[in-house]
C-alpha cells in the first residue's frame, strides 16, 4: 500500500479521462476523477452525440421531401427548435447518469470541481487536495476563436447546443469536421445557411476527388459556398443582426455566426508550472509514445496532446494507458493506421486510409477505382443527388491503400471495409466478396 491517496489521479472526465479510470479500477488501482464541467466530457455534452442527434434532426427536411416521390403526401412540416434541444438534453443528463454510474461502479472516486496541480503528485480541486502515485492529464480541448475585431457577437460549438431559438439566416466559419457539419445541420433546419473558408476549397487533408465532389453536392443543395473568404471584422445591427465584412471588402449579413476554425488543448489554470511537465511546439502536452509527459509521475492522453481528434482514439488511449500501467501482459499499443472517420454531414463523407495525393507522395503506383452514381432510393424521390466512392490499389501488392465516399450513411458502411483493410484485404479479396444487391455498399465489390 502506497503512501498515496490513490494510486492513480485522472483530470478529466471525458472520452479518455472515463476509459483510463474505469479501466484502471478494475484492475485494482485505486483510482480518483476529477471533473468541472460534465460527465462524458466533449463527445457526450457539446460533441459527437448531440451534434448527430441534430444531424439526424436535420435529415427529416430532406426524407420529407423525398417521401412524395414514394407515394406519401405530407402535409407541410414543421420544425420545433425547442423541443429537439429539449429532448436532446433529456438525453444528454440520462447518459450523463450512466457515466456516473459506470464509474462509481467500477469503484473510481468522483470529484467534482476545477483541478490544479500543485506538485508531480498532488492535485487540488477547490479547498480539497488529494496524492496519487500517478496523474494523468485528460482535459481535452477547448474551441478556438481567433481575435478580430466583433469576435464576441460570433458563437462557437459550445453554444451552438444550446441556442434559444434557431436564427433565419446562418453563417459558418471553417472548412474542417465541424463547419462541414454544421452547415449541413443549419441548412437541413431551414435556415439560410453560408459557409465561408479561409482557402481555396473546404476539407483540406481529405482526397482531392471527395472534396471536389462534396464543393458540387452542398452547392447543388443550395448552402452558399464562400471560398478565399477571410473575416475582417463583425458589426452588430440596430436589429440584432450581424454585419459581416470580408477583408476583399464584400460585405455579408446574417443572424448566427459560428465559428469552426478548429480546437486548442485545455490548458488554463492546470498549474503545469508547478510539474515538469512541457508543451510542444503547438500548445500540445508533449508525451511519447507511451503517453508519459516529461514529468515521471504525470501522463496525458486525448486531445489535450498532438493526437488525432476523436473519440475511439482518446477511448484507446486511455484503454492501452491503464493496461500498460496496471495489467501489462494485456498492454496492446495503440495502432494509429488506417482509422476510419467520417463527417457526419447530408449526406456523410466517410474516410479510412490514404488519400490519393498521400498515396502519390509514398511512392505507390497506383489503381485508383472510382464510381459515381444516383443511389436507388434518389430515384423516385425525383433526386439528382449523386453519391461518390474512391478506392486506391497499390498496383504491385494489390493492397487496397484507402477507401473515400461521399453517399448516405458512408458513416455506417466504412466501419465495416476498416475490418477488411485493417485485416490486409487486397483487391483481390474485395473481387471475390460477393455484394448485397441492391445496395450502394456493394458497389465497393463490384469496382472494375
Ligand atoms: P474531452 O472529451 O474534451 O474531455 C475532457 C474533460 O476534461 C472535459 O469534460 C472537461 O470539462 C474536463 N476538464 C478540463 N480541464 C479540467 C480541469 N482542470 N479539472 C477538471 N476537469 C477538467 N469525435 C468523434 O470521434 N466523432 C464525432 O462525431 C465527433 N464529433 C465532434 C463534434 C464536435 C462539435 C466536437 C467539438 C468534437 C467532436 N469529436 C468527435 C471529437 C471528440 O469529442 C474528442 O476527440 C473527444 O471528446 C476527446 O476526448 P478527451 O477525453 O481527450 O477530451
Ligand atoms: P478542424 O481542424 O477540422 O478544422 C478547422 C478549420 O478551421 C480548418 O478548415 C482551418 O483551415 C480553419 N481555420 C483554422 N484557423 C483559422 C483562422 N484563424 N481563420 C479562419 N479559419 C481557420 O477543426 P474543427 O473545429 O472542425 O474540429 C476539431 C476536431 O474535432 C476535428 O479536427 C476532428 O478531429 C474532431 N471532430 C470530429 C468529428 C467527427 O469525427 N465527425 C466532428 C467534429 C469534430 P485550414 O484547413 O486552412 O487550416
Amino acid at each position: 500500500m502506497s503512501d498515496y491517496d490513490f494510486d492513480l489521479f485522472v483530470i478529466g472526465a471525458g472520452s479518455g479521462g472515463v476509459r483510463a479510470s474505469r479501466m484502471a479500477a478494475s484492475f485494482g488501482a485505486r483510482v480518483a476523477v476529477a471533473e468541472d464541467l460534465y460527465l462524458g466530457g466533449t463527445c457526450v455534452n457539446v460533441g459527437c452525440v448531440p451534434k448527430k442527434l441534430f444531424a439526424y434532426a436535420a435529415h427529416f427536411a430532406e426524407d420529407f421531401g423525398d417521401a412524395q416521390g414514394y407515394g406519401w403526401d405530407l402535409s407541410k412540416a414543421r420544425f420545433d427548435w425547442q423541443r429537439l434541444v429539449e429532448n436532446k438534453n433529456t438525453e444528454i443528463t440520462r447518459l450523463n447518469g450512466i457515466y456516473h454510474n459506470l464509474l462509481t461502479a467500477a469503484g473510481v472516486t468522483l470529484v467534482h470541481g476545477r483541478a490544479r496541480l500543485i506538485d508531480s503528485h498532488t492535485v487540488a480541486v477547490g479547498d480539497a487536495s488529494y496524492t496519487a502515485e500517478r496523474i494523468l492529464i485528460a482535459t481535452g480541448g477547448w474551441p478556438f476563436i481567433p481575435e478580430f475585431p466583433g469576435h464576441e457577437h460570433v458563437i462557437s460549438s459550445n453554444e451552438v447546443f444550446y441556442l434559444e431559438q434557431l436564427p433565419k439566416r446562418a453563417m459558418v466559419v471553417g472548412g474542417g469536421y465541424i463547419a462541414i457539419e454544421f452547415a449541413s445541420i443549419f441548412h437541413g433546419l431551414g435556415c439560410e445557411t453560408s459557409l465561408l473558408y479561409r482557402g481555396a476549397q473546404f476539407l483540406r487533408g481529405f482526397d482531392q476527388g471527395l472534396r471536389d465532389h462534396m464543393v458540387v453536392t452542398m452547392q447543388n443543395k443550395g448552402v452558399d459556398l464562400q471560398f478565399d473568404a477571410d473575416v475582417a471584422h463583425i458589426e452588430k445591427q440596430a436589429d440584432g443582426s450581424l454585419l459581416v465584412s470580408l477583408k476583399n471588402g464584400e460585405t455579408l449579413e446574417t443572424d448566427l455566426v459560428l465559428y469552426a476554425t478548429g480546437r486548442r488543448p485545455k490548458l488554463d489554470g492546470l498549474g503545469l508550472e508547478n510539474t515538469k511537465v512541457t508543451l510542444d511546439d503547438k500548445g500540445f502536452v508533449a508525451v511519447d509514445k507511451l503517453y508519459q509527459t516529461t514529468d515521471p509521475a504525470i501522463f496525458a492522453i486525448g486531445d489535450v496532446t498532438a493526437t488525432i481528434q476523436l473519440t475511439p482514439v482518446a477511448l484507446a488511449e486511455g484503454m492501452a494507458l491503464a493496461r500498460r500501467l496496471y495489467c501489462p501482459d494485456e498492454y496492446r499499443p495503440v495502432d494509429y493506421k488506417d482509422i476510419a472517420t467520417a463527417v457526419f454531414c447530408i449526406p456523410n463523407i466517410a474516410t479510412l486510409g490514404l488519400t490519393e495525393e498521400q498515396a502519390r507522395a509514398c511512392g505507390h503506383k497506383l489503381d485508383i477505382y472510382e464510381s459515381r452514381f444516383r443511389p436507388l432510393r434518389n430515384t423516385l424521390a425525383g433526386n439528382d443527388e449523386q453519391s461518390f466512392m474512391k478506392m486506391l490499389v497499390d498496383q504491385q501488392t494489390d493492397q487496397v491503400l484507402g477507401i473515400h465516399m461521399v453517399g448516405p450513411d458512408a458513416g455506417e458502411l466504412i466501419q465495416g471495409l476498416a475490418v477488411a483493410i485493417k485485416a490486409g484485404a487486397t483487391k483481390a479479396v474485395f473481387d471475390a466478396t460477393l455484394g448485397i444487391h441492391p445496395t450502394a455498399a456493394e458497389e465497393f465489390v463490384t469496382m472494375r
